[in-house]
């Protein structure tokens, strides 16, 4: 038995896209994975998915920016699984607008999702970390931190959840707790559908525009996040900590 094999790990927001391909690398990787979403019928084929390869899973319906839905998720998780160690914040949701036609309410709603949900999630898993003496939380930042027109409220959230990293890094490494972020670029999934909708592209032309301005002249895949989140999480990543990584095919900063 792997040492993660007796290692829960939450995953945010992974009934689909980056947070649904998190979820079943790290089953692969050997942990028993809390599959969270806003509903929880959302995440069972990523469960049975899980299952029928011979991992572990639970499908758990909870917004992460309620806070009585955030402490009953995390005990139930650590009753049904074990002590979640590990703590992926995936969930995300975008309001884009220019800054004078955003609404206060779609300024608040990604702020929450985003900011707020990261924290609750963190202080109620930290427990099960500190408690076991070791852990790991990464936080999904995004290239949008470094600002991207339209998304005033998102990119103040990916910022902020870069600053939230590094203190909980500071905070929680006397603990054997690391905090680390990734910073995706494009990365093909039903957010990026939403955008090239929203500006009236289809698709496939958007993201053959969106590769031709990346070095590695691809966009990226869930797949690509998964893998970076595996070694975050991984035994032997434990001095890196308060670090973010942009997984964008090319440098960025
Ligand atoms: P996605 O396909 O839209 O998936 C996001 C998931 O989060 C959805 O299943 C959504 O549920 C769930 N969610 C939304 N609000 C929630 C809440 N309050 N509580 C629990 N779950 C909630 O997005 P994605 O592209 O995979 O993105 C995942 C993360 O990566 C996000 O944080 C995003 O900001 C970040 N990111 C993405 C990209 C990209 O290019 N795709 C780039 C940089 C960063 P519903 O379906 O019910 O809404």
């Amino acid at each position: 038995m792997t040492q993660q094999a007796s290692r829960t790990a939450i995953v945010t927001g992974a009934a689909r896209g980056i947070g649904a391909a998190v979820a079943k690398r790290l089953a692969r990787d050997g942990f028993a994975v809390a599959v969270v979403d806003l509903d929880a019928d959302a995440c069972k084929p990523v469960v049975t998915e899980i299952e029928s390869a011979g991992g572990r899973a639970l499908a758990v319906g909870a917004d992460v920016s309620d806070e009585q839905a955030v402490e009953a998720a995390v005990q139930r998780i650590a009753a049904e699984l074990g002590a979640p160690t590990v703590l992926v914040n995936n969930a995300g949701i975008i309001r884009d607008n220019l800054l004078f036609k955003m609404s206060a309410g779609d300024w608040d709603a990604v702020m929450n999702v985003h900011l707020r949900g990261a924290f609750l999630m963190s202080r109620a898993a930290q427990k099960h970390m500190t408690e076991a003496g070791w852990g790991r939380i990464v936080n999904l930042s995004s290239t949008s931190a470094l600002g991207n027109r339209g998304q005033a409220n998102y990119s103040a959230a990916k910022a902020g959840l870069q600053g939230f990293t590094k203190t909980l890094a500071i905070e929680l490494g006397k603990f054997g707790v690391t905090v680390n972020a990734i910073a995706p670029g494009f990365i093909e999934t039903e957010m990026t559908a939403a955008t090239a909708a929203r500006v009236g592209v289809p698709f496939e032309d958007y993201k053959k525009g969106a590769a031709a301005q990346i070095p590695v002249r691809r966009v990226g895949r869930p797949e690509d996040i998964a893998h970076t989140v595996s070694f975050f999480v991984s035994e032997d990543a434990g001095f890196v900590s308060g670090q973010v990584i942009y997984v964008a095919g090319g440098p960025r900063a």
